[in-house]
């Protein structure tokens, strides 16, 4: 496996230590000869992508070379494709697309150039996390720009292909994060997910032929051209290939956001980034390492653990968006996955019945597990209905907020037992 040096980052600015204006991207590389990168075609484009093995950034994991050939070779007027860009970045520990927007926006801007063209689409629209307000100005003012200097809009960047960008904020719903809920919201309605098929590339953006892309995923693609598919994919191990953005937080000694090569090892991603465990490697108790909508994973079972989609996978997590969050010894671990049973009660759409009344009710019986006010048998049953919520609603949103309570029972049981029987003790002390 090939390691990543300096050279070889992608977001030479991810820190913004230079510029996001233009001239300080076209410096770094950016823009350099666009329209002889789009010269080799549409398919052969999407070809490199597939080539190169890159996998959706957002979470999901998704070919994005085989995302893109599912769009229509030949769209018509009345039916045109759309790309739609995700920078709805809300998932509970994300921050990388944010630093994208931030300092590295003409990678995204090129990027969807380059992959609108690649899918015969007639314009872009890059969703952006209301809050994100920094964010979006950044965007704007790059959006702007390229169109000041002739790299969008008609015959964008030379290429002889006409190609609009349009940047739509969001107004704070987690939701809207869900491709087909983002959808909807571009389209000015309130922001539910579709049942899902059909995809997006069938019926996506006001009916018409749509791709849904994260922005890391976006981003990287004018690299991926310029240095090849073969190079992206040195990095990284059979199927789970490339350069990641990783998001360290929690109890490390220096948090971060970093560029590394995937399947990096666990305990070296943290040690030579993110300065080591809080109180030593002893001292760790647990990870969740992509976004709170993954299973924990204990620290005896993570320390070795490739991270990558496969890695994580075979211990029954995932990669997730790589927002990898550590938890040392100090943390109440209950505690810290009923508030992530909040988060999820809190944003669910209400849709569907599983998640409106199965967020609600796991949220509460996570809060009284927390204080042992149950019973063992409680533990069982609310498994059972992380169970009855799984792989049972519109969107993932219902898998999300499942997922971390049953690796919390799978990993702690122990901890719950513990706290149930605590309190029963004191309960029998104080009626003695
Ligand atoms: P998904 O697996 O349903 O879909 C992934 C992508 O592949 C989608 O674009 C979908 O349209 C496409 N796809 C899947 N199967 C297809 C098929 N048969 N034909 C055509 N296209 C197909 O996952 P999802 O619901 O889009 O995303 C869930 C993930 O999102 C979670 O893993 C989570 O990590 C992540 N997430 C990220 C954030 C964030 O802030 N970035 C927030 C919440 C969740
Ligand atoms: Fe809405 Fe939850 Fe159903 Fe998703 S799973 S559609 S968030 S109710």
């Amino acid at each position: 496996m090939t390691s990543l040096t300096d050279k070889d980052r992608i977001f030479t600015n991810l820190y913004g230590f230079q510029g996001a204006d233009l001239k300080s991207s076209q410096a770094r590389g950016d823009w350099d000869n666009t329209a002889g990168l789009m010269k080799i075609g549409q398919d052969e484009i999407i070809e490199v992508v597939k080539a190169s093995g890159l996998r959706g950034r957002g979470g999901a994991g998704f070919p994005t070379g085989m995302k893109w050939s599912f769009m229509p070779k030949a769209p018509t007027a009345g039916r045109p494709n759309f790309l739609v860009i995700n920078a709805d970045e809300s998932e509970p520990g994300s921050c990388k697309d944010r630093e994208i927007l931030r300092h590295d926006p003409h990678k995204l801007v090129e990027g969807a150039l380059i992959a609108g063209f690649a899918m015969r689409a007639r314009a872009g629209y890059i969703y952006v996390r209301g809050e994100f307000i920094v964010e979006t100005e950044a965007l704007r003012k790059a959006v702007a720009e390229a169109y000041d200097a002739g790299l969008l809009g008609k015959n964008a960047a030379g290429s002889g292909y006409d190609f609009d960008l349009f940047v739509h904020r969001g107004a704070g719903a987690y939701i809207c994060g869900e491709e087909t809920a983002m959808l909807e919201s571009l389209e000015g309605k309130k922001g539910l997910p579709r049942l899902k098929p059909p995809f997006p590339a069938g019926a996506g953006l006001y009916g018409c032929p749509t791709t849904v892309n994260n922005v890391e995923s976006i981003a990287v693609v004018p690299t991926i051209l310029r240095r090849g598919a073969a190079w992206f994919a040195s990095f990284g191990r059979e199927k789970n290939e490339g350069t990641k953005l990783f998001q360290i937080s929690g109890h490390v000694n220096c948090p971060c956001v970093v560029e590394e090569a995937m399947s990096i090892p666990f305990r070296e991603l943290i040690d030579k980034h993110a300065g080591g465990i809080r109180g030593g490697w002893d001292n760790l108790l647990a990870v969740i390492p992509g976004g709170s909508s993954v299973p924990l994973v204990p620290a005896e079972q993570i320390m070795d653990a490739p991270m990558d989609f496969d890695g994580l996978k075979d211990l029954g997590s995932g990669l997730g968006t790589a927002a990898v969050i550590v938890m040392d010894k100090s943390t109440d671990i209950v505690r810290a996955i009923s508030r992530i049973s909040y988060f999820y009660k809190h944003e669910s759409c209400g849709q569907c019945t599983p998640c409106r009344e199965g967020t609600g009710w796991m949220w509460r019986t996570m809060e009284r597990l927390r204080e042992g006010d149950a019973q063992v048998s409680t533990i069982d049953k609310l498994y059972d209905v992380t169970k009855q919520i799984e792989g049972h609603t519109i969107c993932a949103l219902g898998d999300a907020a499942a997922w971390p309570i049953q690796g919390l029972i799978k990993h702690f049981r122990p901890e719950l037992e513990r706290r149930i029987a605590e309190r029963q003790g004191d309960v029998r002390e104080a009626a003695e």
